[in-house]
C-alpha cells in the first residue's frame, strides 16, 4: 500500500490515505451538492484502501452535518480546511463499518490525483440508497485523537 499524507492547514488534523491504486488512476468525484460546490471539493476513496484521520485537539474539529444528516463533514475549526467526510457512526451498524472519503485537495500530493473530476449528484437518493452506496464506494476509516 502507498500512503498519501495530508491534513488541514494548521496541523490539527492529519490524514493518511492508504491505497494500492496509482493516484493517476483513482476516480476523482466532484459532488454537486451545495456544500461541496462551495468548497470546489474533489473527493476520492478506495474501497480496498483505508483512511486514517488523526486529530490532535478534538475541540478544534468541527463535524458538520446537513441534508439527510448521515455523514460528518470534517472541518478544522482552527484553519477552516475541509479534509474528509465520514458516514456517521449512528448510520452504520458497527464502528468498523464506518466509511469515508478523503478530500483530494487536503492531500500533500494532490497533483498526483490527476484524473478529470467526475461531477456526481446524489440529491435524489433516499437514506437507504445513500448508506448502501457509501458501503460500496467509500473506504474503511479510523479516527484517532490526541
Ligand atoms: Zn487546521
Amino acid at each position: 500500500m502507498t500512503e498519501h499524507a495530508g491534513g488541514c492547514h494548521c496541523g490539527n488534523i492529519r490524514l493518511r490515505f492508504s491505497t494500492e491504486l496509482d493516484p493517476s488512476q483513482i476516480e476523482v468525484r466532484a459532488c454537486q451538492c451545495g456544500f461541496c460546490v462551495k468548497h470546489a471539493s474533489r473527493a476520492a476513496a478506495d474501497p480496498d484502501g483505508r483512511l486514517t484521520v488523526a486529530v490532535k485537539d478534538i475541540r478544534r474539529l468541527h463535524k458538520y452535518r446537513f441534508g439527510l444528516r448521515t455523514a460528518d463533514y470534517l472541518i478544522c475549526s482552527e484553519c477552516g480546511v475541509y479534509v474528509a467526510a465520514i458516514a456517521a457512526a449512528d448510520a452504520v451498524a458497527r464502528d468498523d463499518d464506518a466509511r469515508a472519503i478523503v478530500i483530494v485537495n487536503a492531500l500533500d500530493d494532490q497533483r498526483a490525483f490527476s484524473r478529470q473530476p467526475v461531477p456526481v449528484d446524489f440529491d435524489g437518493e433516499s437514506t437507504e440508497q445513500r448508506q448502501a452506496r457509501r458501503r460500496l464506494r467509500w473506504m474503511p476509516v479510523e479516527l484517532s485523537f490526541g
